[in-house]
């Protein structure tokens, strides 16, 4: 015991390195780790344990790390005792049905009666028992997408993200059961060591902030002083914006920090106002 605040993270897939960017974001310098299955940051009282996915619900609940990152989908199906604490806004993905182009799902009662392979048995029996259908659950622990060639199942429950493995095996997408991301998870909100949970308070607080900069731009812009009323009216500003004078009389710089999803929404609203050189920047952190 040092002291320090235990971190699972996913040793080798699809959330290792957006995780590892996310603490990097956060200010935390982590050593080399490559092959290591324990790193600590130099700069932060952390060590990082690197796992299977699938074992960090259990070794979060069981007290051998008290934190960790994973996919919801994992946290469900293991059906661990444990707590979100943030969603981290990567790993997005959902859990659907697919079924062989060739055999139509036209409606979610079409399930009655069919074979379904998944590596998510849990989450599917609830959905199924939820919604009244039956049908027979096929569990297998990966590869699931060839089990209908295989004569093995009639559609599967998988995994979607871009949907290119199911356009190679030639299946289709149909419903839903759910969406999921990554999150961060303890086994409770609030750690019992209450250094320990004064460490995770602060990592919290890094996160936060490191999620509300990346869905939000600096905007900056010149524009003539008689427009200022119509852009401002424009401008989704999530505070007020900062107006300067320019060296140029009649004109005026305004800058504001607005959602980045909304800058292509208002550019051309922008320009028609009388706005140039418009520039938009990235954040690293925001501190509310
Ligand atoms: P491990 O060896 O750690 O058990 P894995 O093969 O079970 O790894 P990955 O395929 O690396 O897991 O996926 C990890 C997580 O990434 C998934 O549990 C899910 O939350 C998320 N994810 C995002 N997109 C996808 C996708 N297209 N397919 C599968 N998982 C995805
Ligand atoms: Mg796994």
């Amino acid at each position: 015991m040092n002291g320090n605040l235990k971190l699972a993270l996913q040793k080798k897939g699809r959330l290792t390195e957006k995780s590892l960017e996310l603490l990097n974001l956060c200010g935390l310098d982590i050593e080399n780790y490559s092959e290591r299955l324990v790193v600590s940051a130099r700069n932060f009282p952390i060590d990082i344990l690197f796992l299977r996915d699938d074992d960090i619900p259990e070794y979060v609940q069981d007290g051998v790390v008290d934190i960790g990152i994973v996919g919801e989908n994992v946290i469900y199906e293991k059906q661990s005792g444990t707590e979100v604490l943030e969603k981290l806004g990567f790993g997005r993905c959902s859990l659907m049905f697919a079924y062989p182009e060739k055999n139509e799902l036209q409606k979610i009662e079409d399930i009655n009666g069919k074979t379904i392979a998944t590596t998510y048995p849990h989450i599917l029996k609830e959905y199924l028992t939820k919604n009244n259908l039956k049908a027979k659950v096929i569990e297998l622990s990966g590869s699931v997408e060839i089990a209908p060639s295989l004569g093995v199942a009639d559609l599967i429950c998988d995994i979607v993200s871009t949907g290119n493995t199911l356009m190679m095996n030639k299946l289709k997408k149909s419903f839903k059961v759910f969406d999921s991301e990554a999150v961060l998870i303890s086994a409770e909100k609030i750690l019992k060591d209450s250094k320990l949970n004064e460490i995770l308070n602060d990592l919290l607080r890094r996160i936060r902030s490191v999620k509300t900069a990346h869905s939000s731009k600096y905007l900056m812009m010149n524009i003539p002083k008689n427009s200022l009323e119509k852009i401002l009216k424009i401008i989704p500003s999530l505070k007020s914006p900062t107006v300067l004078h320019l060296a140029e009389e009649n004109m005026l710089a305004v800058h504001a920090v607005i959602p980045s999803d909304k800058f292509w929404q208002i550019v051309n609203d922008l320009k028609i106002a009388g706005a140039s050189g418009i520039l938009l920047l990235p954040i690293d952190n925001m501190i509310q």
